[in-house]
């Protein structure tokens, strides 16, 4: 289908954004559907990212016809059940591409990582229609990168920032609700709705259905004597679930992992015997970044976790359905909320405990730990995480890469160097 004149009608920068829609088929065709033995349920991602484009931001366009808002999200910490509770869709929004990387440095500095750099050139350059769509930008204060980039955007845009707290005792739990209580009443502005405790609950089980769904898959990936799903499928399904509506997501995903367990059930793997299984930590890899899966499952490796926001961090924990007044539900919320253990935090000891644990659930046999270039707290984490590991008799590999291919050969040399001595 042509989404020429819609993406017009948003105001993009239609010819740019052209040259953006050239390049993703061969690349997705070369990442992707080469791979043998996929799980059927992968169509229905491949049928999403042939027009990724097209068809949800134009789902999104007739919701806001009906007086519907989109709220677009760059991070974990944002509570999905509030704006879902005020019938609100979420979006997410972070640049996972290269293309969007010369616009975001048009209005930040080179020496920021290139999330932030592509989330903002996404923005400023007008080619992509999720931003055009938005009704609300919703920051938080977690790296300094995000924080001054949001205030550089908010010049332009309607943001608003959840200030995050900086560690986790139990004030900062309760400062975490405040600030969820305060957001509410944003999105209340917003969508002309009231947040009520009957539309909180209801909301909080469409994003534990979707998280329960999506653990299905993870845990297929745990089965110790087969791989049922590539890495970079499991990823494709991560990514693509920040953008979906919820209950779909859970419907699809719940399909899949039918299939995956099935494949368990009869030793129907993705990969040869023998092949690497492989835990990635580190920096978020935003869609379209396929680029480390790729190098490691075309090396004799298999991912087989991410423990990374686009990865268990996403899918684990769920909100206690056991709320009571609205203030107890909100507080259920930012508990939840807060055993998501981002480097932005100090001290993270959940992290390394997270990762030494998830090592053992997904019988990994090494790790590696992938930093984007200038992602300053998860690069100074490294020591600790790589310290850890190497203590818990773990074999692990930090690398450090940006969404440029520059260095995909060096990369390839040093991860088969690596699975050699696993
Ligand atoms: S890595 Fe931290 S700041 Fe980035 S999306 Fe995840 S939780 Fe948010
Ligand atoms: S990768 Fe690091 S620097 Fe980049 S947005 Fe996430 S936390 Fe911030």
């Amino acid at each position: 289908m042509d989404y020429r004149k819609m993406w017009g009608e948003l105001g993009m920068d239609v010819e740019t954004h052209d040259n953006l829609c050239a390049a993703l088929p061969p690349a997705f065709t070369e990442i992707y559907l080469s791979q043998k033995n996929r799980p059927e349920g992968m169509g229905f991602w491949d049928m999403v990212v042939a027009d990724i484009h097209g068809i949800r931001p134009a789902e999104l366009i007739e919701e806001r016809k009906k007086g519907r808002k989109v709220f677009g999200t760059f991070c974990l910490y944002v509570p999905d059940e509030i704006i879902i509770a005020l019938n609100g869709i979420v979006t997410g929004l972070c640049g996972g591409s290269e293309f969007w990387v010369p616009d975001g440095e048009k209005h930040l500095p080179k020496g920021m990582c290139p999330l932030v750099k592509a989330s903002l050139g996404a923005y400023y350059g007008r080619t992509c229609p999720f931003f055009r769509v938005t009704d609300l930008f919703v920051g938080e204060t977690t790296c300094d990168g995000k924080k001054k980039a949001y205030e550089i955007m908010s010049q332009d845009a309607p943001v608003y920032v959840i200030d995050m707290p900086q560690m986790k005792r139990d004030e900062d739990v309760v400062k975490l609700a405040r600030e969820y209580r305060k957001f509410a009443s944003k999105c209340e502005i917003v969508t002309g709705n009231s947040l009520t405790i009957d539309k909180l609950n209801e909301a909080i089980r469409i994003t534990n259905n979707k998280r329960k769904a999506m653990q299905r898959v993870y845990n297929a990936r745990k089965n110790a004597d087969n791989i049922p799903i590539s890495g970079k499928d499991a990823l494709l399904m991560t990514q693509i679930a920040f953008f979906d509506d919820p209950v779909r997501c859970a419907q699809m995903c719940d399909k899949l992992a039918d299939e995956l367990e099935e494949r368990n059930r009869r030793g129907v793997s993705v990969f040869d015997k023998g092949t690497k299984r492989i835990m990635v930590t580190g920096t978020p890899l935003a869609i379209p970044n396929w680029k480390l899966h790729h190098i490691i499952e075309t090396s004799g490796g298999a991912v087989v976790c991410e423990e990374m926001c686009t990865g268990v961090r996403y899918i684990e924990n769920l909100v206690d359905e056991d709320g009571g007044s609205l203030d107890d539900v909100i507080l259920n919320l930012a508990r939840r909320y807060m055993k998501n253990n981002c480097s932005c935090f100090t001290p993270n000891p959940g992290r390394i405990e997270d990762i030494i644990r998830l090592a053992e659930e997904y019988h990994v046999d090494g790790v590696i730990d992938v930093n984007l270039k200038f992602c300053t707290t998860f690069d100074t984490e490294g020591i600790l995480v790589e310290k850890a590991l190497k203590e818990a008799g773990i074999k692990v590999l930090g690398i450090e890469t940006d969404y440029n291919d520059g260095d995909s050969e060096q990369l390839k040399t040093r991860i088969q160097a690596f699975f050699e001595m696993l």
